[in-house]
């Protein structure tokens, strides 16, 4: 993989984690760090965008045309995004930012094989 693309991708994970644990604080009073719903949350997501079959190509997963999540983990993330998101914007200007330019990549057009 390109170096740049893994860059990406790490930087969608850590994306991800922050607004994870800006949830989890708010929510469910993990100050101190996640709790064990929300790490496990995490590392789920991780897993699976290190695992995103676009590689290097892989769009936002908000614009994804492959649901790789499963149900209740989707419900989750989405849940998630919804608080964390309109206070990434000044929590996490640069990086609510940088996921916006990310977000306009269309995502790479793809054969009928659905999720994993
Ligand atoms: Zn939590």
């Amino acid at each position: 993989m390109r170096a740049a693309a893994s860059r990406r991708i790490d930087r969608e994970i850590e994306t991800v984690r922050t607004m994870i644990g800006m949830y989890c604080a708010a929510q469910h009073g993990g100050a101190a760090g996640l709790c064990e719903n929300c790490a496990e949350l995490a590392a789920y997501a991780e897993r699976r965008v290190r695992a995103c079959r676009f590689g290097a190509d892989k769009p936002t997963c908000q614009r994804c045309p492959v649901h790789c999540f499963r149900p209740e983990s989707r419900e989750a993330i989405r849940r998630v995004m919804r608080y964390a998101g309109p206070r990434m914007a000044w929590r996490h200007p640069v990086m609510a930012l940088r996921h916006l330019l990310v977000g306009r990549r269309e995502a790479p057009t793809l054969g009928k094989e659905g999720a994993r």
